[in-house]
């Protein structure tokens, strides 16, 4: 359903104009109220009056996750300290966390574009929403809570974890969407084995899954072993936490809700501005986000971005699914290759489980050649005879190296041996940790 018609399908030429009017003034805020950014826009020499069109955007300086860092608590806020009703977090990779203010007009926004998003995938005032992203510092939990209720939809605020208790709730609830990682679906599909529930029987229909990467293939599992149509979305802290793209029902890509986020994809190595099409580094800028306005900041995530109408009408772009993290890109023997593209291939084969560890010594992240996976393998493949398991198991080799170019020592593990994650899930691990 478009809740939104007015900007969800706005004709390209309207929604620039809005986004370029938006942008101006964002611009003057940023310069006049937060000292990083006058200083950023002095480095470059550039003023809000250089902002004509939407094009001038490459005039203006990128913000990274390092600024938001050195400014650490409130140092990118552009509004005096009473004015902010919430704060977030985010843990963010290494070193101090990430803080995220709202004003109130922001969490109005921000539950207004949930509303929107959950709408696009397929969600109505009529159906029970299981939220089971974490409560907390962690902007998933309560960012899907109050687009869910401003949607009118009856929400259960389950968070992650407890398992047991929230399958019973499932069940007895009528559960009809279920908003969670993807890796805590499965987690979530496990456990209901475990206690005699196929969850397909129940009237569980509907799920959001993100936060993470995830393949096509892990989409493709999870959609039949929970019987529902899984919909990608898409959020970070830094610009709002979930709500910053999401996919519509016909899953070709995630529309960005673009009268409120100005997207390009540049090349990370260069900074340079992408032609639509072309994979990159996904760049955003808020354009209404009031506590903490954040001009091109850097994701680090790659994607590509395709503005070709889509079926459902909208007229919003759409951007790929995030292959990783640039900082989660392995290079073996000189091929770059992202955990996703391994799980793509590993999903692939009949007789593996969704469970994998791709395990790497730390001093040779960025170089390794000595890439172990581990891989568990289905219940019916253990119990069978080892010839089973060394087929398989040079299958996969064979695979991975066919399909992505890399060698990997595969180390197939019994069921139910790779340690399982409620929130986002840590497919790398360094040797060190094991
Ligand atoms: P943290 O940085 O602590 O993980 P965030 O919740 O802000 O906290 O994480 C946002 C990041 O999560 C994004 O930049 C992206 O890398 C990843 N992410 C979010 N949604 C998706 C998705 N649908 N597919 C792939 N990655 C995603
Ligand atoms: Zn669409």
């Amino acid at each position: 359903m478009i809740r939104d018609p007015e900007h969800e399908k706005m004709p390209r030429k309207d929604l620039e104009q809005l986004q370029l009017e938006r942008l101006q003034a964002k611009v003057r805020v940023v310069y006049e109220k937060v000292p990083f950014y006058r200083q950023a826009f002095k480095e470059k020499g550039v003023t809000p009056d250089d902002i004509q069109t939407l094009s001038d955007l490459t005039k203006l300086p990128f913000t990274s996750k390092l600024d938001f860092r050195d400014n650490y608590p409130f140092g990118l806020m552009a509004v005096p300290h009473d004015q902010v009703v919430r704060i977030h977090s985010s843990s963010g990779t290494t070193g101090k966390p990430i803080i995220a203010p709202y004003t109130q007009g922001d969490i109005d926004t921000w539950s207004e574009i949930m509303a929107r998003t959950l709408a696009a995938g397929g969600a109505t005032k009529d159906d029970v929403i299981q939220n089971a992203y974490g409560y907390g510092l962690f902007t998933g939990g309560l960012g899907f809570h109050y687009g869910a209720e401003r949607l009118g939809a009856s929400v259960i605020p389950t968070s992650g974890g407890n398992t047991k208790r929230q399958i019973l709730l499932l069940q007895d609830l009528e559960t009809t969407v279920i908003t969670c990682t993807p890796s805590y679906a499965l987690i979530l599909d496990e456990t209901a084995k475990d206690m005699g529930i196929d969850l397909r029987d129940t009237k569980l229909r509907l799920g959001f899954m993100g936060a993470e990467p995830w393949s096509e293939q892990m989409r493709g599992d999870i959609e039949e072993r929970l019987g529902i149509l899984a919909i990608n979305i898409y959020g970070l802290t830094e610009i709002i936490g979930p709500g910053v793209s999401v996919e519509c029902p016909y899953k070709c890509g995630m529309h960005i809700a673009e009268d409120h986020f100005l997207v390009e994809v540049i090349n990370p190595e260069t900074g340079e501005q992408l032609p639509y099409g072309e994979e990159g580094e996904l760049v955003i800028t808020t354009l209404t986000k009031e506590a903490q306005p954040v001009i091109r900041f850097r994701t680090k995530d790659i994607v590509s971005l395709n503005p070709e109408p889509c079926d459902c009408g909208r007229t919003l772009v759409r951007m790929s699914r995030v292959t990783g993290r640039s900082d989660d890109m392995l290079i073996v023997r000189g091929v770059n290759v992202f955990p996703s593209q391994i799980e793509s291939v590993l999903l692939a084969i009949e007789g593996v489980e969704p469970h994998y560890m791709i395990v790497v010594d730390r001093q040779h992240v960025f170089k390794s050649d000595e890439l172990e996976i581990w891989v568990e393998v289905s219940e019916e493949v253990f119990s069978d005879e080892m010839l089973k398991m060394e087929n398989l198991e040079q299958r996969l080799r064979e695979e991975m190296d066919s399909v992505l170019g890399i060698s990997a020592h595969i180390k197939l593990v019994e069921p139910k041996t790779i340690a399982r994650t409620e929130g986002k899930a840590k497919r790398v691990v360094d040797r060190s940790e094991l």
